[in-house]
């Protein structure tokens, strides 16, 4: 199960910061979304793009929210972009506790990417670890498709 926390908009942060309950440096909001600075950003500039109603994970975002989403998540990226000079950003959500997430509001990390900076997404040291057997990738495939 993905979302096991207890999140309800009572004791949500982003239904707060969102509501104007708890300041937030916000960069940008529409009728359904709103972004603003992560307070401990990967780079400076990297902001949060969140849904204005609650919900907690992907799992229960209806696919217009989703795309409510990104469509603010591509406005806001290219303002960053703009404003600091990267020509380079990573879109990432953190979905699950084991996937990194600590706010049960779901959001996307909108993370502006310089050639030298040192943020390290170690991804080549897991792909090493997680390898597929001969034969396996099929049974993989057959495993996930039967769900889809
Ligand atoms: P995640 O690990 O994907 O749940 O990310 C949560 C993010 O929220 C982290 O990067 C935090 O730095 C950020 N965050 C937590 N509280 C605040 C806040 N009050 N204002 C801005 N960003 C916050
Ligand atoms: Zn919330």
């Amino acid at each position: 199960m993905i979302n096991d926390e207890v999140s309800t908009m009572d004791n949500c942060i982003f239904c707060k910061i969102v509501a104007g309950q708890i300041p937030s440096a916000k960069v940008y909001e529409d009728h359904e979304t709103f972004a603003f600075l992560d307070i401990a950003p990967a780079n400076k500039g990297h902001c949060l793009v969140v849904p204005k109603k609650h919900m907690a994970t992907v799992e229960e975002a209806a696919p217009e929210a989703l795309a409510a989403m990104m469509r603010a998540a591509k406005k806001v990226a290219r303002a960053i972009s703009s404003a600091q000079g990267n020509t380079a950003y990573n879109i990432v959500v953190n979905n699950g506790r084991e996937a990194g997430q600590i706010v049960f509001h779901l959001h996307l990390h909108v993370i502006p990417r310089y050639a030298d900076d040192e943020l390290v997404i170690d991804w080549e040291r897991a792909k090493r670890r997680a390898k597929y057997a001969s034969g396996e990738i099929e049974q993989v495939r057959l495993a996930i498709g039967k769900f889809l």
